[in-house]
């Protein structure tokens, strides 16, 4: 459930807009000074703010600023004087929107939502998409530790899943078996080089058609592996 925070000196006006938004499932906190409203806003967790212009001990104008600083919300600003919107707006102090008093109750709470689901639109848009490393086919997600032959997926050790991420991720890079046990086993690890010989062998066994003729991992004679493009 969304929460709104109204910061509004005249109680009947508050208390109407409270009641609609109520009715229409939201949850609402009232303040009425500017300094304790701004405070609020802050240290509480809000998704909303409805902001009146003209408030006792800090004006609506000071609190918007201070909220844009600090808080990524939506902002409505509220004001009886058409005059004192018309200015705010062009001084493009960062509300969302603005409204002049008297306003319909259904109008803010249609307002109200209009923000709520555009912000988290926003919000999801910016979420990280996974990193994802794709070659011919072979596609790994880096983020999920998933990955894909050919459109199946295929499970791999937490090794092999290095070292194939890895030598991907380097491709047409000639590896030597010491600097890939070095980059991706740690120096307590127990084994040696050979490790390297039988990783590369299960991994082959997952991603190769024909292991006998590798298309993805090849064997550079006398030096080491190389993913090839
Ligand atoms: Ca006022």
């Amino acid at each position: 459930m969304s929460k709104i925070l109204i910061i509004e000196d005249e109680e009947s006006i508050a208390d109407l807009e409270k009641d609609y938004l109520e009715l229409s499932g939201f949850e609402v906190e009232i303040e009425n000074r500017g300094d304790i409203g701004l405070k609020k806003a802050l240290d509480e967790e809000f998704d909303l703010l409805i902001l009146d212009l003209m408030l006792p001990e800090m004006d609506g104008f000071e609190i918007c600023k201070k909220v844009r600083e600090k808080k990524n919300m939506p902002i409505i600003m509220v004001s009886a004087k058409k005059d004192d919107i018309d200015k705010i707006r062009g001084l493009g102090m960062g509300a969302d929107d603005y409204m002049t008093k008297p306003f319909s109750p259904s109008e803010l709470v249609a307002r109200v939502k209009a923000h709520l689901a555009r912000y988290e639109r926003l919000v999801n848009t910016n979420i990280q998409e996974n990193e994802i490393v794709e070659i011919r086919g072979i596609k790994i997600d880096k983020t999920a530790r998933r990955v894909w032959v050919n459109g199946e997926e295929k499970t791999f050790t937490t090794k092999e899943f290095d070292l194939l991420t890895f030598l991907a991720q380097n491709p047409n890079h000639v590896f030597t078996k010491e600097e890939l046990f070095n980059k991706i086993w740690d120096m307590e690890s127990v084994g040696d080089i050979a490790t390297v010989t039988v990783h590369i062998k299960k991994i082959r066994e997952k991603i190769e058609f024909n292991t006998a003729k590798p298309q993805y991992i090849e064997t550079i004679w006398g030096v080491g592996y190389r993913f090839k493009v």
